[in-house]
């Protein structure tokens, strides 16, 4: 698919960012380019609008990013999962693993119905850790977790051990 070449052009990649040792991989170019923006978002939607998709959950931030058009465009509810504190009513909360130390991820539990078929997206899965408790949250509300979706998957951390056996789609490695 030659837009995948346009998609991976228009990512920066920013060596020793934020730390010493990590190259990040910087998603806010590929916003300046409409063109490869609309690339990434068509894509999802193709694999996913035949899916009985009922909810799209975003993880904070750039999960909000991709997640929301994603969402309207196969006529899916949008729901943020969001850092401690920010969420208003009733939220459960899951707790995962950082390089160092913890973080944790909430949702508002009254956002989900029992048999929705969820799909998590968000821009990037490292060790995993950040899908394993998007799944975890979603799954105690009583949504089926259909699959986890990024842009870029970065293989030698092994996200896809932590998820639970779900599926999980990228659009490019990054070695
Ligand atoms: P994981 O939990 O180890 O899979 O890390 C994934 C999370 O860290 C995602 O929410 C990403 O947004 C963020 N992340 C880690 N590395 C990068 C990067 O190079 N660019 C952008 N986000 C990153």
């Amino acid at each position: 698919d030659p837009r995948l070449k346009a998609i991976s052009d228009a990512i920066r990649v920013i060596p020793h960012f934020p730390k010493t040792g990590i190259m990040f991989q910087d998603i806010t170019t590929l916003l300046l380019d409409p063109v490869a923006f609309k690339h990434v978002v068509d894509i999802f939607v193709d694999r996913y609008k035949h899916m009985n998709i009922s909810l799209v959950a975003g993880v904070e931030a750039r999960g909000f990013i991709f997640g929301s058009p994603i969402a309207l465009a196969i006529g899916a509810k949008f729901i943020p999962l969001r850092k401690p504190g920010k969420l208003p009513g009733k939220v459960i909360s899951e707790e995962y693993e950082l390089e160092y130390g913890r973080d944790r991820l909430e949702m508002s539990v009254e956002a989900v119905k029992s048999d929705e078929r969820a799909l998590v997206i968000d821009d990037l899965v490292a060790t995993g850790g950040t899908l394993s408790a998007s799944i975890s949250l979603l799954e105690r509300a009583g949504a089926e977790v259909v699959e986890c979706a990024c842009v870029v998957g970065l293989p030698k951390f092994k996200g896809q051990c932590k998820l639970k056996g779900k599926p999980l789609y990228v659009l490019f490695l990054f070695w």
